[in-house]
C-alpha cells in the first residue's frame, strides 16, 4: 500500500533566512479517521539517526503490504526536527537559543518556527491509540534498549487504566526494559512530546537504545520487529501478512523498573575507566544480574603526576546491569554504570494518586 505523505505543517513555515521549513508524515491504513491508530516518530534530536532508519524501514515494509493487511492507520514521522537532522546536531539551530525540540511541547501556533512546528506535530498525534517516539542513547554509556513512560503526567482519574494499557503495549515491543518515570524530572510546564501526549490522554512511550551519531543495526532490527508486533497486537496489521515479510517475535515481558530506583555507580575521581569485560571477554553483559561488590572495572589516574595505582570499581548494590560506561575518560561523579532491581510500578502509581 502506497503511503500518503502529509506536510507538517500543511504549508511550509518561512524561516528568517527565507528557507522553507516543513517535514512529512507517511500515512497508511484503511480508515484514516478511525481508531486504532499508531504513530512512530523520530528525529526530534538531530544527532540521533537510529529512529530515522527504523522509520524508513517501517515505511518500506508497510508499503510492500497489500491494502487489506491494514485494519487501522499508521502515521510515521521519520524526521520531526529536519533542521537539526540536516546539521547532525541535537539542538534546534535557529536563533542561537539552543532550543531542545523535545522540551518545548505543547509548542505554540502563534510562536516562532520551532514552536509552530511542535504544535503542528502534536496536533497530528493527539487521539491515536499509541505513539512511539524513538531516541538514541548517549555516547558515554552502553545502554540496554528500553521503553519509557511517564505515569505522573497522566491525568489522575485515568492514570491506572492508561498505565495498565501502556504496560500491555510495551510488552509487545519486545524490548528488555520498561522504565516508569515515577517522579517529576523538572518543574517546567514545557515538556517532552511523550509527556504532553500522556497529559492529553494519548498513550505514549519513548524508546531509547543504541548511540547518538551511529546506526546500530541490531537495535534497529529489534525495534522494527517490535513495532510490527505492536501493530498486530493493536489490531492494525494482519498477523499472517506481516509475518510473511518479517519474523515478528512476541510475548516478551520486559524488566519493569522505576526511575527512582535506578542506582548509578559514580566515578570517585577523574581518570581512565577500563571495564572488566575488556580484560575478560563476555563476563559482563547488559541485563545480567550483578551482586554487590562485583568488579565492574578499574579507574586509574593517567594524567596525574603522582601515578597512583588504579582503583577497583565495584557494584554498590545488587541488581540488573542497565548501562555500562563505554567512553574511558571520566571526570569525578560521572556515571560508570546503572543498576536496578525490578520495581512495583502498580504500587507506585497508587502512591502517585
Ligand atoms: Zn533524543
Amino acid at each position: 500500500m502506497h503511503a500518503k505523505y502529509v506536510g507538517i505543517p500543511q504549508q511550509p513555515i518561512e524561516l528568517p533566512s527565507g528557507a522553507q521549513l516543513q517535514t512529512f508524515a507517511a500515512v497508511m491504513g484503511t480508515n484514516l479517521h478511525q481508531r486504532p491508530g499508531l504513530a512512530v516518530v523520530s528525529g526530534l534530536h538531530g544527532n540521533e539517526c537510529n529512529g530515522v532508519a527504523i522509520c524508513h524501514q517501517m515505511i518500506r515494509l508497510l508499503s510492500d503490504m497489500p491494502p487489506h493487511a491494514f485494519e487501522g492507520r499508521v502515521i510515521i514521522v521519520p524526521a520531526a526536527n529536519p533542521l537539526s537532522l540536516g546539521l547532525g546536531q541535537r539542538l534546534w539551530p535557529v536563533g542561537g537559543l539552543n532550543v531542545d525540540f523535545n522540551r518545548i511541547f505543547p509548542g505554540d501556533k502563534a510562536g516562532d518556527a520551532v514552536e509552530r512546528l511542535a504544535s503542528e506535530l502534536l496536533d497530528l498525534l493527539l487521539g491515536l491509540s499509541m505513539c512511539v517516539d524513538i531516541h538514541s542513547g548517549c555516547t558515554e554509556l552502553d545502554l540496554l534498549p528500553h521503553c519509557r513512560t511517564y505515569p505522573w503526567r497522566i491525568p489522575q482519574g485515568e492514570r491506572r487504566q492508561m498505565a495498565d494499557a501502556i504496560a500491555g503495549k510495551a510488552d509487545l515491543l519486545n524490548l528488555p526494559v520498561l522504565e516508569w518515570r515515577d517522579r517529576r524530572m523538572d518543574a517546567s510546564s514545557r515538556a517532552t512530546l511523550a509527556e504532553v501526549l500522556l497529559e492529553r490522554g494519548t498513550p505514549a512511550v519513548v524508546i531509547e537504545g543504541g548511540t547518538t551519531f551511529t546506526l546500530d543495526d541490531e537495535f534497529c532490527r529489534q525495534c522494527v520487529s517490535g513495532l510490527l508486533s505492536l501493530m498486530i497486537g493493536e489490531g492494525i496489521l494482519d498477523a499472517d501478512i506481516a509475518q510473511d515479510r518479517m519474523p515478528v517475535t512476541g510475548g516478551y515481558t520486559p524488566l519493569s523498573v522505576l526511575s527512582s530506583e535506578i542506582r548509578p555507580v559514580l566515578a570517585p575521581h577523574g581518570g581512565l575507566f577500563r571495564r572488566r569485560s575488556e580484560e575478560r571477554a563476555n563476563e559482563l553483559t547488559l541485563g545480567m544480574w550483578v551482586d554487590e561488590g562485583m568488579e565492574l572495572g578499574t579507574l586509574s589516574w593517567p594524567i596525574d603526576a603522582q601515578q597512583k595505582v588504579e582503583d577497583k570499581i565495584a557494584v554498590t548494590s545488587a541488581g540488573h546491569l542497565l548501562a555500562l560506561r563505554r567512553m574511558p575518560i571520566v571526570a569525578a561523579d560521572d556515571v560508570l554504570a546503572l543498576v536496578c532491581t525490578e520495581g512495583d510500578w502498580r504500587r507506585r502509581i497508587t502512591v502517585l494518586e
